[in-house]
């Protein structure tokens, strides 16, 4: 039966990272085996920095982009030479190639739609990742293919967050990876149209792109490889007292990702609780530790209370101009236009005269929106805001939390609490209330 591994970007983002897949896969030996890899370390965000210089001022002949992109391809360049040195197994040259292509790619969509330009370019983050790490399998003796994931699957050209064509895409992986001997190797997060454009499943999809794969071959399991040894109840980083989840429900860790937990994308889960494949957390720095197992069993899911920050978020209101009530139609038009615009509201408000709602802070597409809203209403926003959501919170929990702060917003459910703070009034570390 079939085994999906995944890779993300901090499990392979330098050579020695690379090197450490090597014994991880050797002591796999059952195949067929999907391994899923996402670009190296912080290669995404360093394509949509080169993006952004390509459409800037300067354009492709300008000063910044040719010095981001070459020092994307000098980071490469290093790890293929710390890997392979002068070796014949390099894949300096397709490399190379990929590169160029990608620097075209600029060159032919600076005028194209900004989210068609974006996965025209920032899929080569994977495809060039998967190369080096086809070469270095193979070099190092574990028998292996390279699949180009813009042929395995099949989306629509809904760019940036582009939709699966399950049917054609469970044809083509089942034809063209089942039944392999050899490692399948392939990029996650990446997809294509029917005309062969490349198209992106939205940031973080690599998780999602696994569950693809599995699902489409009826895989046993699905291990996603972290620096972190499972799932958290909170960011550690941001939380003293966080602790690691053992074992939840795939209902429960789409609650979790949903609300923002950076833990894994949350279109991941449906695929495999479809068929009831389990997933599991691993570090592939201590793979013997225990992991986070996530299955259909709910039992534990109330076990401990975990704690979301979304931080860089905006409050906005939206008031009728004359003195109408915000009734269905208004707030059909309203929430129309956040679809319109891409935009998730992560808490939303609603009063006679008012209708609120909670969004991420990204300019490009808060800006046209607010505008188009102050086209029809009255519009008021407050900044810099953190969301703190609580899943499974004791009595008395969110209160403790919010240590006397003002609220903004809130809403509360049978299992989960939501409320909104200003983030100069939030501390830095936060601590879980016993
Ligand atoms: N490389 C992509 C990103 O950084 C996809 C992923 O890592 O899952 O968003
Ligand atoms: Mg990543």
């Amino acid at each position: 039966m079939t085994t999906v591994f995944k890779f993300g970007g901090a499990s392979i983002k330098d050579a020695d990272a690379i090197r450490h897949l090597t014994p991880l896969l050797e002591q796999h030996r059952d195949r067929p085996l999907i391994v899923v890899v996402s670009a190296m370390g912080k290669t995404t965000n360093k394509l949509e920095a080169l993006l952004a210089a390509a459409r800037g001022e300067g354009g492709t002949q300008g000063d910044e982009y040719r010095q981001c992109f070459d020092a994307l391809q000098a980071e490469h360049r290093e790890a293929l030479e710390a890997l392979f040195g002068d070796t014949a197994d390099s894949p300096r040259e397709r490399v190379d190639a990929l590169f160029d292509e990608l620097d075209a790619q600029h060159r032919r969509h600076r005028e194209s739609a900004y989210a068609r330009h974006y996965d025209q370019t920032v899929c080569y983050g994977e495809l060039i990742s998967t190369t080096i790490v086809a070469a270095w399998l193979n070099h190092c003796g574990i028998a292996s293919d390279w699949h180009d994931a813009r042929e395995l699957v099949r989306t629509d050209a809904c760019h940036q967050a582009a939709n699966l064509d399950w049917s054609a895409t469970a044809e083509t992986v089942r034809q063209r990876l089942a039944n392999s001997d050899r490692v399948i190797l392939t990029q996650g997060f990446i997809g294509g149209t029917e005309e062969g454009e490349a198209t992106t499943l939205g940031r973080e999809g690599s998780d999602f792109s696994a569950a693809i794969f599995a699902h489409c071959l009826d895989a046993r399991e699905v291990v996603i490889w972290k620096d972190v040894t499972g799932l958290f109840n909170a960011d550690p980083r941001r939380f003293d007292n966080a602790v690691q989840l053992e074992r939840i429900s795939y209902a429960e860790a789409t609650e979790l990702a949903w609300h923002g937990a950076k833990v894994i994308h949350p279109k991941t889960l449906g695929p495999l609780q479809e068929k009831s494949i389990p997933l599991t957390v691993r570090s592939f720095e201590t793979p013997d530790a225990e992991p986070t197992v996530i299955d259909a069993e709910r039992r534990f899911d109330s076990d401990v209370a975990s704690c979301i920050l979304r931080e860089e978020q905006v409050w906005v209101e939206v008031r009728p101009r004359d003195f109408s009530f915000m009734d269905e139609p208004r707030q059909h038009d309203i929430l129309g236009r956040l679809v319109k615009a891409g935009m998730h509201a992560n808490l939303v408000d609603s009063g006679a005269m008012r209708f609120a709602f909670c969004l991420d802070d990204k300019p490009e597409r808060l800006e046209p929106l607010i505008e188009s809203l102050q086209g029809d209403y009255e519009v008021g926003r407050e900044d810099a805001l953190t969301l703190l959501t609580v899943r499974h919170p004791h009595p008395g929990m969110m209160d403790t939390l919010s240590e006397g702060r003002e609220a903004l917003a809130e809403r509360r459910n049978a299992t989960t609490a939501q409320r909104l703070f200003r983030s100069r009034e939030c501390p830095e570390t936060w601590h879980i209330p016993e």
